[in-house]
């Protein structure tokens, strides 16, 4: 049984008062929705988001995780302090990450495993660039990503797991994948999961799709048999339109 999550990622935007004002606005847009909600916010707005969604149907996230639990790590933030604060849930690997901070499938991996091990949910960003894409490397890419990211993670800690297809080419730059790539793109994703922990812990995880999903698009997105739910940048920033995402999940 599929669970399908639609998750906002703010990236570096909104201070804690506009974090305030704005999960006020999409609290009753999303209620009764038939999906997961969740929100991945800025460290510093994470108290304000989880005070402001009190007694919705949305929870928290935050946009990264060290491996670490505690020590000399200027600047990082450790699962514990995570979960100490409330949260639920951390996207690990996301592209701009990965793209401008050094991350790569090892640290990723590691990242997992400490959110996993303190008991958060994990939304693990894979994906390809248009240059690998271009060239063919598309599945190849995507299957051996799934696959370095959950190295060592358990059967069990599968199961708080989502993984985010995100085409690099794709993210915040208004250039959608058709929701033929989206599903194909997510399938590969899913064959690597059953290659390494059978099919039918394949079928359950959810695997969602990320790149400038909107309201206008998410519906065919959404329908496709691998798309479980999206990983939303900029759309996520707009009340009206996070929750026309969310209903878009049928
Ligand atoms: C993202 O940040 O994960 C993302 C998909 O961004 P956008 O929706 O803006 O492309």
């Amino acid at each position: 049984m599929r669970n399908y999550v639609i998750a906002g990622n703010w990236k570096m935007n909104k201070t804690p008062a506009e974090t305030t004002a704005l999960i006020n606005e999409m609290k009753p847009l999303v209620a009764g929705a038939a999906c997961d909600v969740v929100l991945c916010v800025p460290y510093v707005d994470i108290a304000a988001a989880i005070e402001a969604a009190k007694g919705s149907n949305i929870k928290i996230g935050a946009e990264n995780v060290h491996f670490k639990a505690n020590g000399a790590y200027t600047g990082e933030v450790s699962a514990e302090m995570l979960t100490a604060c409330g949260v639920e849930y951390v996207v690990i690997g996301h592209s701009e990450r990965r793209q401008y901070f050094g991350e790569t499938d090892q640290t990723v991996n590691l990242r997992t495993l400490a959110a996993l091990n303190a008991g958060l949910k994990a939304i693990v960003c894979v994906g390809e660039t248009l240059e690998q894409r271009e060239l063919g490397y598309t599945e190849t890419l995507l299957k051996y990503q799934t696959k370095m990211v959950l190295t060592n993670v358990t059967a069990e800690q599968l199961k708080n797991v989502i993984i985010a297809y995100e085409p690099v080419w794709a993210i915040g730059t208004g250039v959608t994948a058709t929701a033929e790539q989206a599903d194909e793109g997510n399938g590969y994703v899913r064959a690597a999961v059953a290659e390494m922990f059978g099919a039918e812990a394949a079928e359950n995880i959810t695997v969602q799709y990320g790149g400038s999903m909107n309201p206008k698009n998410a519906e065919e997105l959404l329908a496709k048999e691998n798309v479980d739910g999206g990983l939303i940048g900029g759309a996520s920033l707009k009340a009206e339109d996070f929750s026309i995402i969310v209903k878009a999940v049928k």
